[in-house]
């Protein structure tokens, strides 16, 4: 449940509330907005009745969250989050462009790739050094060799990383490299691997499951959040559907949807959703006209010999075009970009 406390409620009010449901051993959460003051309560409510905390000074309601997810609903925290990665932020007002090969194949391939990430406009490198594959037979990834490059590669460029992890040693990998890790779609749901990101320390993206529903994505999220990290992306990167003309069904109607659900900022990702370079710009506009975060997109200095991904892989060229039709829409929507 939540309390919604009156306009101008006094701080000795909000506190003694809070002593309070401490008190009997549950959880608050205060979310101190311009318009308005709310205190979360996450624990077994039954040991707290309602009247009591109606008798509280300046509580206007009381109101029940029923979904499972709290910490990341926006009943909890009305106010859109802002998710500070590196150098730059994720969330209203700005659009983040996220840009970079599949893979990090080799220290040359990687620098050339961030240096025209960088020239088109994006703020943070995006680079694969663990990657789960389809197939065991599939190139892997450099891992820590990697992410070493991605350190190098942000040194250089000055843009923020962002890595995907898969395991424990990769977090433990990836905290001295990167600005930011990724949850993947296949371990949306790999809960041991949502808490140890939660307790990384770093901001986490975490991407949509194949087959995952909106509010298992949101409990998805409430594990990372609930571990005590609140610097939480979500990113909508296409679902499997009965459809085959793309690689996945971009679900954007998840951005509206997610607005209204979660203050968790939502980025989209064109790239694995299509599975076609072709189709990349115009989702990725769609994207940013209905309110997405930013976008995440896969670039190549030679897509063809890409060893993961190139048949999505925008050129640089293509990249660059892209970035230019793309400040309309970002204007539209009122983002800085
Ligand atoms: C990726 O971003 O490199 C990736 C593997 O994406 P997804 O988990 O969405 O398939
Ligand atoms: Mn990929």
């Amino acid at each position: 449940m939540i309390i919604v406390m009156k306009p101008n409620a006094a701080d000795e009010s909000i506190h003694s509330i809070i002593q309070y449901i401490e008190g009997n051993g549950l959880q608050a959460h205060l979310s101190k907005g311009t318009e308005v003051t709310i205190i979360g309560i996450v624990g077994d409510k039954s040991k707290l009745a309602a009247e009591n905390i109606m008798s509280f000074k300046d509580v206007h309601k009381i109101v029940p969250v029923t979904e499972s997810y709290k910490l990341s609903n926006k009943q909890f925290h009305p106010e859109p989050t802002t998710v500070k990665v590196g150098n730059t932020t994720i969330g209203p007002g700005t659009l983040t462009i996220m840009a970079g090969p599949c893979a990090v194949e080799t220290r040359e391939q990687l620098l050339s790739i961030a240096h025209a990430a960088k020239q088109g406009g994006a703020n943070i490198l995006r680079g694969g050094a663990y990657k789960p594959r389809t197939s065991p037979y599939a190139f892997q990834g450099l891992e820590e060799e990697g992410l070493a490059f991605m350190k190098i590669a942000q040194e250089e460029t000055g843009l923020a990383t962002i890595c995907e992890v898969v395991s424990h040693e990769a977090i433990n990998a990836a905290v001295k490299y990167v600005d930011m890790i990724q949850i993947g779609a296949r371990n949306m749901q790999n809960f041991y691997l949502l808490k140890e990101a939660g307790r990384s320390g770093l901001p986490v993206l975490l991407k949509r499951g194949l087959c995952a529903t909106i509010d298992e994505w949101l409990n998805a999220a409430e594990y990372i959040i609930a571990e005590g990290n609140p610097n939480v992306v979500l990113c909508e990167r296409g679902i499997r559907t009965y459809e085959t003309a793309t690689r996945n069904t971009l679900d954007l109607s998840a951005v509206p949807v997610l607005k209204e659900k979660t203050h968790l900022p939502i980025i989209v990702d064109p790239s694995h959703s299509t599975g076609s370079y072709r189709y990349v710009p115009s989702m990725a506009k769609a994207a940013v006209a209905c309110d997405a975060d930013g976008l995440m997109i896969e670039i190549h200095n030679d897509p063809a010999n890409a060893l993961s991904d190139g048949p999505q892989s925008l050129t640089f060229k293509k990249f660059y075009k892209l970035c230019e039709e793309l400040h309309p829409f970002a204007q539209l929507v009122g983002r800085k970009f």
